[in-house]
């Protein structure tokens, strides 16, 4: 009987041409070409990578989402306003309510950022679920789900174990030689690119780090398996930012009350907006059209992302930045970072690539990369 473990590494913001660039993985074949990602951030790139699905279909897009009847910090809003609102007490109040999400049973990856406190009560949050648990995704299969249904023996590791932690406990993974699947995700080439931007040397560095852990655990695992099938890839690539606007001036700067009136939530690349009063859309529509860095997606667009949501829930108007363009401030933050990504997926800079060491189908998208492993697994149950 021949042992196989698929072994698979998740980087994230991997892009395509990163990677190329850096040539630290020219020990790995990417026959595919730019492998496109989906219209939004991880919180949507990783649920569609997963299932396969576009996040119309999975309900994951944006980390928030308007639902004032079902949002987590509904019953902190009195507490929001003595603490936060009357005392000054911001970060006391977000420490309290990140532990009250943790209590209130949602063990996805989340964070309040800044979104300004009086408008948590406003949204929910679409990632309940640990996405790297059965029952991340549901109703849909994620390859956790199928190496659960074959009966495999297998392991992930996320966000939640620090790097050092995650990488020590995979490498005594692969020394047991139990499993059939071992998956990494790793965020440090994010966090990298955000501070430092794709063509810095903290960025070619961390690509050579990784493709040297990569490799060594390559070498590590063929010590004890058979045979070693290896997939490394990333959720959505990332561009350079060369240029930052502040919306949130202007936004506010027309006198209408939130959340009565309008609602809107600023992501680094997005502004999405809910409109209450007659009117209220058209004027700020009109401003964004005015403003020189994005544009207004049209319905027909969205649909064809697959984010067009019939609810609206994620919001009416999405006003998308061009490559490049972040919003500053936004409730992201308050400072520029140097990469971001979260712009449309024809932008070269959104696609990201599939490195691996063993021939496979076709992989075009972020989509095609969950069925691939799912198929792989089915393939290591089939010859038990
Ligand atoms: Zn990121």
């Amino acid at each position: 009987m021949g042992r196989r473990l698929l072994l698979v590494f998740m980087i994230d913001a991997l892009g395509f041409r990163v990677a190329r660039e850096s040539g630290s993985f020219e020990f790995l074949e990417a026959p595919d070409g730019p492998v496109a990602s989906v219209c939004g951030y991880s919180s949507a790139c990783i649920p569609s990578l997963l299932t396969g699905r576009p996040p119309v279909d999975h309900g994951h897009w944006g980390m928030y989402l308007r639902d004032p009847e079902r949002s987590p910090f509904r019953r902190y809003r009195p507490l929001i306003r003595i603490l936060a609102g009357a005392l000054g007490c911001d970060y006391l109040t977000r420490r309290i309510l990140v532990r009250a999400l943790w209590h209130a049973g949602i063990r996805g990856y989340c964070s309040l950022y800044q979104i300004p406190l009086r408008l948590l009560p406003q949204f929910d949050l679409c990632e309940k679920h640990d996405l790297y648990a059965p029952g991340g995704v549901v109703p849909f299969e994620t390859p956790f789900d199928a190496a659960e249904r074959l009966g495999l023996p297998w392991k992930a590791w996320a966000w939640r174990t620090p790097e050092a932690e995650r990488r020590a406990q995979l490498a005594a993974a692969i020394d047991a030689g139990r499993a059939a699947m071992l998956f990494l995700y790793s965020p440090e080439f994010d966090g990298v690119g955000h501070a430092a931007g794709t063509r810095s040397e903290a960025a070619r560095a961390c690509l050579r780090e990784t493709a040297g852990f990569v490799a060594a655990m390559l070498a590590r695992a063929e010590r004890t398996y058979d045979e070693v099938r290896l997939l490394v890839f990333g959720d959505h690539g990332m561009a350079d930012v060369v240029g930052v606007h502040d919306l949130q001036r202007p936004l506010e700067a027309l006198g209408l009350r939130s959340p009565e009136e309008v609602l809107y939530f600023i992501d680094s690349t997005m502004v999405r907006v809910w409109s209450f009063r007659a009117g209220v859309r058209e004027r700020v529509e009109a401003l964004l059209a005015e403003a020189r860095c994005g544009r207004i997606l049209t319905d027909e667009e969205c649909a064809d992302l697959g984010v067009l949501f019939p609810d609206r829930r994620y919001g009416e108007t999405i006003f998308l930045a061009d490559p490049g363009q972040i919003f500053v401030p936004s409730f992201m933050g308050d400072s520029a970072p140097r990469g971001m990504h979260g712009y449309h997926p024809a932008d070269i800079d959104s696609n990201t690539i599939l490195l691996g060491n063993f021939a496979h189908g076709p992989v075009r998208s972020i989509m095609d990369i969950g069925p691939l492993l799912t198929r792989e697994l089915e393939a290591v149950a089939a010859h038990g």
